[in-house]
């Protein structure tokens, strides 16, 4: 799974944190930044939740082949 985020349209809403703060931390601007763009097969639950959960549809997952 590849993890990235869109900070021009992230509104800081900081859901991705709270669904998995192993994969995404909230920066200085409060915008959200990907710690780990590779997580682990046992995030990837949480990490799809915080895709899913994201207001702002900021939140791209590109699945492993
Ligand atoms: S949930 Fe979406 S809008 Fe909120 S901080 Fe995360 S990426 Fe940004």
């Amino acid at each position: 799974m590849r993890v990235s985020v869109d900070r021009r349209s992230c509104i800081g809403a900081g859901m991705c944190v709270l669904a998995a703060s192993e994969v995404f931390e909230q920066a200085g601007d409060g915008r959200s930044v990907v710690l780990d763009t590779d997580p682990p097969p046992e995030l990837h639950v949480r990490v799809r939740e915080a895709e899913q959960e994201c207001p702002a549809a900021a939140i791209q997952l590109a699945e492993s082949p």
